[in-house]
């Protein structure tokens, strides 16, 4: 299986490169140049198969024998016996034809978990057959950094460094990171905010020198490592609801748009999806793009779902890609119109492609609060706000024809401030972190400067 970039200009790799490089060396992310078919009786038998075996009938096609059979398989094991719930990613019935399938059961209890714990894992295993070191660095408003963390401590050939903004992360978001005491583990908090954490981050990215002199390595949401994780609960879920004998439909709380891409890369390996239903809170730039045909950026609004508050959605690049018969001069034209003016167009025959496999919609604080309170009044479940935005947009686009299933992408304990003032029902969290407001803590507070960061980091890796 090789990879090619959606900019054209990149090599062609196998399925290790691809996962090392994170984005390709023009700009581009990587896509396998074709996807793996799965016959419907192979479908229909992951009914009875545990979570981690049917992860490795869906993975290693991607992987095509770069990685040993049984070491692979024992990777997956590993990544998934981190959930404490049996079967790794529940589904339950809301309403009437309306399931939630919840990915939040992993050690830092949002769906990025079900991806970086495998991806880390990986990546390690490559190094170890290389004979390298890495480093990880990272910037995150909350999830991201956590789930990093989690997955990476302790790996013996990786530091991981995470900036986040003093100050500005919720203290549970704090703590799943700062908690983590272990040595190769280094919590940086910035005299800064975000944007400025991001900014030094991408800098060293740029640093030629700095980036080899460390192995600088990403784990964001476009690494292929993760989006191929994310195809496996799709598998799962919609067999669990009468796949492959029914369609059935999908609604993601989307930001970078990782989540859904996995969506739609099991319809093309042949689950049978009716639709893949894009849910965003106020930062509504794909519902714009989709409806309008202008993929136009404007500002950030913070809003209660933090993770999906985006400006620009990384992993659409995918699609577009797709959508236009992977013509990768369109999508480099695209992108320097994208960089230049903010804006870009999308084609008539694009946007049809699209519609026959996405529909959109989006909901507001005030539409996701209302959400989460109606269903815990109806029917006593508990919704973060990022799941709330995916109900509120499922609700709207339900078919009784076909079972719709929304992704729930965090536990409500990670955002109790928001879940409280919806429901007035105080979220507790889960018996792993219960004691998380008791354990010590281990971070530095740097200030904003590039030159000061880039030593504290060179002085404390190996690579
Ligand atoms: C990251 C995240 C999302 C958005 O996922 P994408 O793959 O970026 O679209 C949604 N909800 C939660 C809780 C997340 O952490």
């Amino acid at each position: 299986m090789k990879y090619i970039s959606t900019r054209g200009q990149a090599p062609e790799l196998g399925f290790c490169d691809a996962v090392m490089a994170g984005l390709a060396e023009d700009g581009g992310l990587y896509l396998p140049k074709t996807w793996p078919q799965l016959e419907k009786q192979q479908i229909a038998g992951m009914a009875n198969k545990s979570y981690a075996h049917t992860a490795y009938e869906i993975i290693s096609p991607f992987v095509d024998g770069e990685i040993e059979e049984t070491v692979l398989r024992e990777m997956i094991e590993q990544a998934y016996a981190s959930f404490p719930h049996p079967s790794v990613a529940p589904i339950i019935e809301l309403e009437p034809g309306h399931f939630i399938l919840e990915l939040f059961h992993g050690p830092t209890l949002a769906f990025k978990d079900v991806a970086m714990q495998l991806l880390a894992r990986i990546v390690d295993h490559i190094l170890t057959q290389r004979g390298q070191r890495a480093t990880i660095v990272g910037a995150t408003s909350g999830d991201t950094g956590s789930a990093a963390i989690e997955a990476f401590r302790n790996r013996s050939n990786i530091d991981i460094f995470i900036l986040h903004p003093h100050g500005r992360v919720s203290d549970v978001q704090r703590r799943q990171m700062t908690t983590i005491l272990d040595e190769n583990v280094h919590n940086i908090a910035l005299e800064g905010s975000f944007d400025d954490c991001q900014k030094l981050v991408k800098d060293m990215f740029l640093n030629v020198q700095f980036k080899k002199s460390i192995n600088l390595t990403g784990v964001n949401s476009i690494n292929w490592g993760r989006i191929v994780a994310q195809i496996v609960y799709y598998f799962t879920s919609a067999v669990a609801v009468g796949a492959p004998h029914r369609p059935v439909s999908f609604t993601v709380p989307t930001g970078n748009f990782g989540d859904i891409f996995a969506g739609y890369a099991a319809k093309q390996m042949g689950l049978n999806i009716n639709k893949l239903v894009i849910a965003t809170n106020s930062n509504d730039i794909l519902r714009r793009a989709l409806t309008t045909g202008t993929y136009q950026t404007s500002g950030v609004k913070p809003t209660q779902s933090p993770s999906m508050d985006i400006q620009i959605s990384s992993n659409f690049e995918r699609l577009l890609f797709e959508a236009g018969n992977k013509n990768s001069d369109e999508i480099r034209s695209k992108m320097n119109s994208l960089a230049q003016s903010g804006a870009f167009s999308i084609d008539e025959q694009s946007l049809a492609q699209i519609s026959k496999n996405f529909a959109v919609g989006s909901s507001s604080d005030k539409e996701t609060s209302t959400t989460i309170k109606s269903t815990y009044e109806q029917s006593g479940y508990l919704l973060d706000p990022h799941s709330a935005v995916g109900v509120h947009v499922a609700r709207q686009q339900m078919d009784a024809n076909f079972p719709m299933i929304t992704l729930a992408t965090a536990h409500p304990a990670k955002f109790p401030d928001a879940v409280q003032a919806a429901s007035s029902v105080f979220p507790s969290l889960p018996p792993l972190l219960s004691d998380i407001h008791d354990r010590s803590e281990k971070c530095e507070l740097l200030a904003n400067d590039p030159q000061i960061i880039q030593e504290y980091i060179r002085s404390r890796t190996s690579a």
